[in-house]
């Protein structure tokens, strides 16, 4: 069995090589050759802790396993990340353990993977303004995935928290691109691609905001309740994501779904878009919108790709186990 722990990802995985295995596990997906498992999550009654399981099974890459972790408020604390995840990996065709794999770094790539993967598809090639809500851990991950799809001359942002934007800036400037704080009205005016990475729980950005041939990828809800975007833009927009299934129950779109605006028939796979089923955006004034609610099947594939380069680097731990 093979180990590869938390410290050593960063030097191993690159961000294209998350963007091509989220790219294609979505595929896939959609194909009906990987699927995922139900999700796991309890607060287990101790530590405030929320704990759970994402699993699934990629017959093409042939990728099976689980990410295990989950959400300890008071690590910070303790000078630990609050969110804690480790992917394991076993043998498609014998059940044994393959590796174990840190997955706190690869959560934050694979979900601006999966982002970026909708710009590529998504959004219109000629974008130039990349607008972005919300500043916190996930977002500069999301920034540096999305600035690799077109040619963005300008970042602008918005925050709930205003003395957040910084870590906005400072990743813009790392990308060489000029960076601005703006106010809600200003974002969706001037944004063609609009990136919400946030913990709300109300809709931030209103559908009167959001402009003609904009791209969103909402990002930031992955759970019952959260919200980042007015229903009604759902039911203007061509609406895109990982799987149906948690879009219309935990992702973006259970608000829209719940207040009778669009149906689950409304929402196309990407995988379909990747794989030439589904045309994508079909004109420059479409608005487009990927609800990236984060599936078990993307840890999967990151986790594996890593696997390969430590053992093409040398850098695995081998284990007998
Ligand atoms: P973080 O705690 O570092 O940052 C939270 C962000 O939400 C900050 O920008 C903060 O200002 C903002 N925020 C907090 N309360 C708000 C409110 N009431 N209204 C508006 N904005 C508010 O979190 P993070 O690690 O950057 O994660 C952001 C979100 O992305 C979380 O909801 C997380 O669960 C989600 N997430 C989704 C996926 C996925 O696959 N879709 C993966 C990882 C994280």
């Amino acid at each position: 069995m093979i180990i590869v722990p938390e410290a050593a990802i960063a030097d191993l995985i690159t961000p294209q090589a998350s963007f091509d295995a989220v790219e294609a596990v979505f595929g896939a997906m959609s194909r009906g050759d990987a699927y995922n498992f139900p999700v796991i999550r309890e607060a287990i009654g101790h530590a405030d802790a929320l704990y759970g399981f994402k699993s699934g099974f990629d017959r093409a890459g042939l990728n099976l396993g689980l990410k295990s972790g989950g959400y300890w408020p008071g690590n910070a604390d303790k000078g630990l990340t609050n969110h804690q995840s480790t992917v394991f990996l076993f043998d498609a065709d014998t059940g044994r353990a393959k590796a174990v794999v840190g997955g706190n770094l690869l959560t934050a790539l694979r979900t601006a993977a999966a982002s970026a993967v909708s710009i590529k598809h998504l959004a219109r090639p000629d974008a130039k303004v990349l607008g972005m809500v919300g500043a916190g851990h996930q977002s500069a991950f999301q920034m540096r995935a999305a600035a690799a799809q077109r040619d963005f001359e300008k970042v602008i942002g918005w925050n709930f928290h205003p003395e957040m934007l910084s870590r906005l800036e400072a990743t813009a400037g790392e990308l060489g691109l000029p960076f601005e704080a703006v106010d809600l009205d200003r974002l969706g005016a001037e944004a063609d691609v609009i990136i919400t990475i946030t913990s709300s729980f109300d809709a931030i950005l209103k559908d009167a905001q959001i402009t003609a041939g904009t791209h969103l990828a909402c990002m930031g809800t992955d759970t019952v309740g959260k919200q980042e975007v007015d229903a009604a833009i759902l039911a203007r927009a061509s609406v895109f994501t990982d799987e149906v299934a948690q879009s219309v129950s935990l992702g973006e779109a259970q608000h829209a779904v719940k207040a009778g605006l669009i149906g689950e028939g409304d929402i196309a796979e990407i995988g379909a878009v990747i794989n030439g089923t589904h045309p994508g955006r079909s004109s420059a004034e479409q608005i487009t919108l990927f609800d990236g609610t984060g599936v078990g099947l993307q840890d999967l594939a990151v986790a594996a790709a890593v696997v390969e380069i430590a053992v093409e680097t040398g850098v695995a731990i081998e284990v007998d186990f």
